[in-house]
């Protein structure tokens, strides 16, 4: 298992008789991964683009930070969410990631970064990469057990986030697992009218069941919720939508994270100014609200979702 978590191939796993290294080569795939691609950008951040057995790619994020490294994964091949400003759907689901492809994609960058299972160079993961991982509920709450095993990789699960579009049921059942990871709730918009405009998801579920979940998850795990909220210029940047949020999120830990649209090609959806972006984060906390504006990395190595796979495709 250290070998496998460390990232090595069987031919590498010297303490093992050679025949038995053969005969796992024939049976057993020890990397199910590869990174195929590496963009590094000016500011620390590198772009990985993976490749899946099945020739299928992928792709990920690493981001270092003062408080440890962090690993944005992918849960999924392409996304069916559909949302309006991201690269990820534009395709549609191409399929699942197994819980080894998810975990494979720690594993390859940490050893590609010269850590092996009990020297970790990774510390946080944030599973915000192409794909909704609560549309991959089962094989998403096994990599979250596997890369936690304290016998294993041993990765803190509240060193763990989980991105999600808002799949009320599986919030729920999440919360009801007490695995105590973060969630973020990619909550965009405080009406359904204009969350539906960005999200096809919010046709299922309305803003308010949805914060409901989210509540819920806090009081079953105690953890703090963040709202990840994309700024779109003239849709949700209101003092009126400042004023729900607040009134949204009362009755729990929460912190909103305003979110600077990426352009993404071919998309109607329309950002904000970085001034616009403060004067939004000022009336938020002028109304008591936990927020700040997350630090982009990456514009220049197609950080955001889907960018750089879509990229690859077109060619
Ligand atoms: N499916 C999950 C996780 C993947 S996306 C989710 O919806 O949360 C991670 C975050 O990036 C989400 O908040 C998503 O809405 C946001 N995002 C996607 N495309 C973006 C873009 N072009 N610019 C800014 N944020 C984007």
């Amino acid at each position: 298992m250290g070998w496998l978590l460390g990232g090595c191939d069987f031919d590498e796993m010297s303490n093992i008789p050679k025949e038995l290294r053969e005969s796992l080569a024939l049976e057993h795939i020890a990397r199910p991964i590869e990174i195929a691609e590496e963009l590094k950008s000016r500011d620390g951040s590198v772009k990985y683009l993976y490749k899946l057995f099945d020739g299928n790619v992928i792709e990920g994020v690493y981001m270092p930070h003062d408080y440890g490294n962090t690993l944005c994964v992918s849960t999924q091949v392409g996304c069916r969410m559909g949302c309006e400003f991201c690269a990820s759907g534009i395709g549609g689901l191409v399929r699942n990631l197994t819980p080894g492809e998810i975990l494979g994609q720690f594993v390859a960058v940490n050893r590609h970064l010269g850590g092996s299972m009990s020297d970790r160079k990774l510390s946080n993961i944030v599973l915000m990469g192409s794909g909704e991982p609560l549309d991959n509920f089962d094989n998403v709450v096994k990599f979250i057990k596997l890369v936690s095993d304290p016998n294993g990789l041993n990765v803190g699960r509240r060193s763990i986030s989980l991105s999600t579009c808002g799949i009320v049921e599986n919030i729920r059942r999440l919360a009801d697992l007490g695995l105590d990871v973060t969630l973020s709730l990619s909550l965009h918009a405080t009406l359904d009218e204009y969350r539906r405009k960005l999200m096809p998801i919010a046709n299922k579920y309305s803003v308010t069941e949805t914060v409901e979940a989210a509540r819920y998850y806090f009081k079953k795990t105690g953890r703090r919720v963040i709202f990840e909220y994309s700024m779109v210029k003239g849709v949700n940047m209101s003092f009126s939508d400042a004023r729900r949020l607040s009134e949204l999120t009362k009755g729990m830990a929460a912190h909103v994270n305003l979110i600077m649209l990426n352009k993404v090609e071919g998309k109607k959806v329309e950002g904000c100014t970085a001034l616009e972006a403060e004067r939004f984060c000022e009336k938020l906390v002028s109304l008591g609200v936990s927020a700040t504006i997350r630090r982009s990395m990456g514009a220049d190595i197609a950080g955001a979702c889907g960018q750089l796979r879509r990229k690859r495709l077109d060619l």
